[in-house]
């Protein structure tokens, strides 16, 4: 059986972008693809782009909307639903990801079965970011608003990178936790450091976590990449399982398993 992949971490730049990453993604493995929007304050018309793509080719894209924190509320959260959004990505806070101000949307989002995407650790210096405070997207704080909300679906991007201790932490003690390792680290950190991080199985007593998974069913596959450099992201992907010999039915985790949960794919 062919290998099946969701790539749970994309973005669409501009409608130039949408035939290359669309035909690019044809001659991968990869069957799902979240695109995440990205709020209007930071990248306008992103949110539209991202719509429209999914509902023309909505067998591929699953779009999340970029939701500003701090200038939409409840009600907007309902509203992007209704249009069509399948889950919420988070990005550049004024605040603390778990400032009280921010709470009735995660709820909301709960209640709406939204899984939610937050950005976590540093973010790249462009024009548009110049503002952002990447101390407001420490990983840690996922882990107050996971445990506030165990039946809210929270997925943290980039392994927390830098603040990698913070994030593995957090995905032992919450069941409804999961991270994504796009970005930079599988290029500077290899599979020893890694497989230390993310150490813990239903064999590890007493330190197993409290819903017996292994910490491997906790992570995902996401590229966050141009088109031409998604198969590279597999590779690194590959290169760290490899390393760690880890087994067919973790792989499958990785790849599909964990995401199609999260998505309401169902095992397929
Ligand atoms: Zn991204």
């Amino acid at each position: 059986m062919a290998r099946k992949i969701i790539d749970m971490h994309q973005h669409l730049g501009s409608e130039a972008d949408f035939e290359p990453l669309t035909t690019a993604y044809a001659e991968t493995d990869i069957v799902k693809v979240v695109l995440l929007g990205i709020q209007c304050r930071r990248w306008p018309g992103n949110n539209e782009l991202v719509l429209s793509a999914a509902q023309r080719v909505p067998e591929l894209y699953v779009p999340f909307v970029g939701f500003d924190l701090d200038a939409c509320g409840v009600d907007d959260l309902v509203r992007y639903r209704d249009d069509g959004f399948r889950g919420v990505k988070f990005i550049g806070p004024d605040q603390p990801y778990n400032h009280p101000d921010y709470m009735p949307v995660y709820e909301k989002a709960c209640e709406l079965g939204l899984p939610v995407l937050f950005h976590l650790g540093i973010v790249a210096n462009k024009p548009s970011w110049s503002d952002v405070n990447s101390n407001n997207m420490r990983p840690i704080y996922l882990d107050h608003i996971a445990r506030g909300l165990p039946e809210l679906t929270v997925i943290g991007a980039h392994l927390g990178n830098p603040w990698y201790e913070e994030a593995t932490m957090g995905c032992r003690w919450n069941a409804n936790l999961f991270y994504d390792l796009s970005g930079s680290t599988l290029k500077k950190k290899g599979p020893q450091f890694l497989g230390d991080l993310l150490w813990w199985s239903p064999e590890s007593k007493p330190y197993t976590s409290p819903d017996g998974t292994c910490a491997w069913e906790k992570i995902i596959f996401g590229s966050d990449v141009a088109p031409a450099l998604v198969a590279d992201v597999i590779s690194d992907y590959e290169r760290l399982m490899d390393g760690l010999d880890l087994s067919p039915k973790l792989r499958e985790d990785v790849w599909y398993g964990t995401g199609a949960r999260i998505l309401g794919l169902g095992e397929g």
